[in-house]
């Protein structure tokens, strides 16, 4: 049994705290059927934190987060806080936790259910059985790069600049992440650049295969150009194991596999940092989608990519890969029994309250 790992959860605003009700649900079996014990806190974060404490994140909740194992995040946002100054935006708040805990890469599976292959925007023969995980780097490149911004030029016209910049240390330490996870999967990393025609480019393919050489043998590196790598992702999806990739092509890439997937309410994932000596590894878990203030009180949000995103943190932070597996498969078997919240509802049968499919999930756990 795990004992004393201490979990933050941040339920956010809109739908947030929503589905992170019924992902607790999920922990409160765990620990009633006594597979696990955790210390579980909870804090405010985003538009909420704002109205109560005038930021998106307390010095508090921020200490909370850096001294916990690993954190549970909702959704933050909405149109209630769209005129607030743009130095407290509710976003503020992800992106500040995101920088302090120092999590460097980005995780996100694109694994199609089997019951959910018609859904989606392929058909169904090229991704049935997909599971590929894209590992993006996510506090460097072009999108943090020195220098940028917009200057006027002496003949009046502007200018605005961004730099993509990656040294061998940020590009090795992403790479391992890759490397770490393809050792547990099919044992396959395709590094994804454009050495053609960016130097920062060729340093990350030279980085990459020195590091298979020196560090991984085991797991086998294939390189490829970024807009080959889209083409292939809409081609043949199948072929890909673990992508590995800089911010901006990583951030485009991504967005593209998980729309193989069919709904933005079934993809979770996890933000980590490097390994520290003790063995911990800052870890930030949360869905793919925002806080839908269309959907949100109604009842109406699919809380899978919630608990989906619980399953990938008790995998990749606590290494309970038995729970993470009973999870994905309960939510696969609920998934084929036809069970659906509104966002993937089928033809001619009624859809289910975030309640009820938490209650279907829990059935599935034995619960
Ligand atoms: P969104 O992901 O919130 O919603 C897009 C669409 O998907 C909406 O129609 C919504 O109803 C639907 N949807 C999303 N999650 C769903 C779920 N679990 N179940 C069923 N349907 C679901 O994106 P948006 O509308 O562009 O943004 C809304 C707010 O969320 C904005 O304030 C935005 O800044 C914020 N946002 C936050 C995050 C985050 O917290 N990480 C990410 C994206 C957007």
């Amino acid at each position: 049994m795990i004992a004393n790992k201490t979990m933050l959860l941040m339920p956010g605003d809109g739908i947030g705290p929503e589905v992170m009700a019924e992902a607790r649900r999920v922990l409160d079996w765990l620990e009633a059927s006594r597979r696990a014990s955790f210390r579980i806190e909870e804090e405010l974060v985003g538009g909420i934190s704002i109205d109560t404490h005038g930021v998106p994140l307390t010095d508090a909740a921020l200490a909370k987060a850096k001294a916990a194992d690993a954190v549970l995040f909702g959704s933050v946002g909405g149109p209630k806080w769209d005129k607030v100054p743009f130095e407290i935006r509710p976003e503020g708040g992800l992106l500040k936790l995101r920088a302090e805990l120092k999590v460097f890469a980005n995780l996100r599976p694109a694994k199609v259910f089997d019951a959910l292959v018609d859904s989606s925007s392929l058909k169904p023969d090229l991704v049935r059985g997909l599971d590929i995980m894209i590992v993006r780097e996510c506090i460097g490149g072009v999108y943090f790069g020195e220098p940028r911004g917009i200057e006027t030029l002496p003949d009046g016209t502007q200018r605005g600049v961004n730099t993509e910049v990656y040294t061998t240390p940020e590009i090795q330490r992403v790479g391992r992440v890759a490397f770490e996870l393809a050792r547990k999967r099919q044992g396959r990393v395709c590094s994804v650049e454009k050495a053609n025609v960016m130097e920062s480019g060729l340093l990350w393919r030279q980085v990459m295969t020195r590091l298979r050489e020196e560090e991984f043998p085991d797991v086998t590196l294939s390189h490829m150009y970024a807009d080959n790598c889209a083409m292939q992702l809409a081609k043949n999806p199948r072929q890909f194991d673990v992508i590995v990739t800089g911010n901006l092509f990583g951030d485009i890439l991504s967005d593209l596999a998980a729309m193989l997937t069919g709904s933005l309410g079934l993809l979770p994932s996890a933000t980590l940092g490097a390994r520290e000596t003790s063995g911990r590894m800052p870890g930030l878990y949360e869905p793919i989608h925002g806080s839908a203030p269309d959907i949100a009180g109604k009842g109406l949000a699919n809380p899978l990519a919630e608990i989906l995103s619980l399953a990938m943190l008790l995998r990749l932070s606590f290494g309970m890969e038995e729970e993470a597996d009973a999870i994905e498969a309960a939510a696969a078997r609920v998934l084929a029994k036809g069970v659906r919240t509104p966002d993937i509802a089928l033809p001619g049968r009624s859809p289910v309250s975030t309640r009820e499919m938490g209650d279907a999930l829990l059935t599935e756990l034995g619960a």
